[in-house]
């Protein structure tokens, strides 16, 4: 069993104060979980032990590892908040209250709302630690499903494809986002897993010994230039991935080129860049593969120089070059961010300062990108990074990640609000959006013959401004049409487009 110490072995540094932390947490939960069995047969406290090591594998912190200790005890086991807060003090109850929290939030199935529920999910979360334990909580439920009752695998699947693996990818932590999908895939698409399965498993010894081949004579060519390479591995691409690849190139394994990939990771930028040219002047490289995302980060913050080159006996392989830093943030994206070890030295401000643009970045194209359930792009778009991202860092750490975070959140989420169905489906909307950008959002039909409104359950005029977290509900005619009156109350550009479209055609007839 994992002990207490197992755990703070895991942390980046074990102060007394953390392992104080760490063990009591522990000794907590071992208490209030004691009769607490999972569908496994296991006990409960094992569900907890784990979520905890991924929290801390991930560096969230000893607060964060604490709170996955904690994260079940006021939903399963009835333990108070008051008594948290007397145990553990107003952090570890608000981290704790939070995960419990976005438990609750209802996930309806594959939709076009899924999108919205993305954002929501964010927006609740009051503190990004939040979002890593619940990843993490996610994780360690992924690994266990096997021995979840059947009808319930699947949907649990699915909302970790459609909800937590792309909240992974966003904040870009990788290594969570791969596993998520990996665990998930074949559940969720049973009959696709099985096709992609049969599609790679002949070929797959065959072309692992190719590509350790190749990587042996990558290396060599690298050490005779004298390039010192830190660490390096191959891979085939995950399943899941390649099942999204493989729809898009009409199953055809020739035509995914990223199908086998080996690492480099060296000790400079200056190195990275001498290291692709060694390949280059080694393998041919395939035309419009090479990809620098070290000038040219992704949205996400994701860096490394991408090549792929026919390794000579007629496949071709991706190589991915970058520094250990590099290689750190792209595993574990925000995450990596947390470590408090460089705070003497003064250069976690950097890395926060640093993580504010990326992250602000990364979400700026999220927003950018439009939505989903109709709105379209969003009004008040912003060029500029705001000033509270590069003033980041001279407050003191722990007031800084939570403001730092609070701010972040705040500053994506002040133009939209979250408006829900009678049944909870959620949709997210322009501020200031009424009734009837609301009904075009769920459906063109609904908009066109709508009638009247309804706000948690009173009658409101259609022009009515609405509120974040209002279940609105739109009654219809169906020999009702949309008025010209409307185009002056709606904000958003979707729904004018179709009240547009309905008055020129009851122009026509
Ligand atoms: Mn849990």
């Amino acid at each position: 069993m994992t002990s207490a110490d197992d755990i703070i072995g895991l942390l980046k540094e074990q102060s007394a104060r953390d392992s104080t932390l760490i063990r009591k947490a522990y000794d907590f939960a071992a208490t209030a979980h004691k009769n607490h069995m999972r569908y496994s047969g296991e006990p409960y406290f094992t569900h907890l032990t784990e979520t905890a090591k991924i929290i801390a594998e991930l560096g969230a912190g000893a607060a964060a590892v604490a709170a996955g200790l904690l994260h079940d005890s006021i939903e399963d086991v009835g333990v108070t908040p008051e008594t948290l807060r007397a145990e553990f003090g107003d952090e570890i109850l608000m981290l704790v209250e939070a995960v419990t929290k976005l438990g609750h939030l209802r996930y309806r199935g594959i939709d076009r709302y899924s999108e919205s529920m993305r954002r929501l999910f964010v927006a609740s979360a009051k503190d990004l630690r939040v979002l890593i334990i619940k990843l993490a909580d996610r994780v360690h439920n992924m690994r266990t499903l096997a021995h979840i009752p059947k009808e319930k695998q699947r949907r649990i699947a699915e909302e970790t494809l459609e909800i937590y693996a792309p909240i992974a990818y966003r904040l870009g932590i990788r290594k969570i986002n791969r596993e998520l999908e990996e665990l998930s895939f074949p559940f969720a698409y049973p009959a696709e897993y099985e096709r992609v399965v049969t599609t790679v498993r002949m070929k797959e010894p065959a072309l692992r010994k190719k590509l350790q081949r190749f990587l042996r004579s990558v290396l060599k060519g690298l050490a005779r230039q004298n390039i010192t390479v830190l660490a390096s591995t191959l891979r085939l691409k995950g399943l899941y991935s390649l099942y999204g690849k493989l729809k898009r190139r009409d199953w055809d394994l020739e035509k995914v080129y990223d199908l086998l990939a080996i690492r480099i990771v060296v000790k400079s930028i200056e190195d990275c860049y001498r290291a692709l040219g060694v390949v280059h002047g080694h393998w041919r490289p395939l035309p419009g593969r090479i990809k620098d995302y070290i000038s040219f980060p992704k949205p996400n913050g994701y860096r490394s120089l991408h090549t792929t080159v026919f390794m000579g006996d007629g496949g071709i392989a991706e190589i991915q070059i970058r520094t250990v830093e590099m290689h750190r943030e792209s595993e574990y994206g925000v995450a990596a961010h947390f470590s408090y070890k460089e705070s003497e030295r003064g250069d976690r401000r950097l890395g926060l300062a640093a993580l504010g643009e990326k992250l602000y970045r990364g979400l700026l194209s999220w927003r950018a990108k439009g939505i989903g359930n109709g709105n379209g792009v969003l009004a008040g778009e912003r060029t500029g990074i705001p000033h509270w991202v590069q003033e980041l860092g001279s407050v003191n750490a722990a007031v800084e990640e939570q403001e730092f975070w609070r701010e972040l959140r705040d500053d994506f989420f002040k133009s939209r609000i979250f408006i829900f169905t009678p049944k909870g489906d959620v949709v997210d909307l322009a501020v200031d959006s009424c009734p009837i950008d609301f009904a075009y959002a769920i459906h063109s039909d609904i908009g066109d013959h709508m009638v009247g409104a309804k706000v948690g359950g009173k009658l409101v005029a259609i022009d009515t401004p609405l509120k974040n977290g209002d279940i609105v509900e739109i009654l219809t005619k169906s020999g009702a049409r949309p008025s010209r009156k409307w185009l002056d109350f709606t904000r958003t550009s979707m729904a004018r487009k179709h009240i547009r479209n309905a008055l020129a055609k009851s122009k026509q007839s």
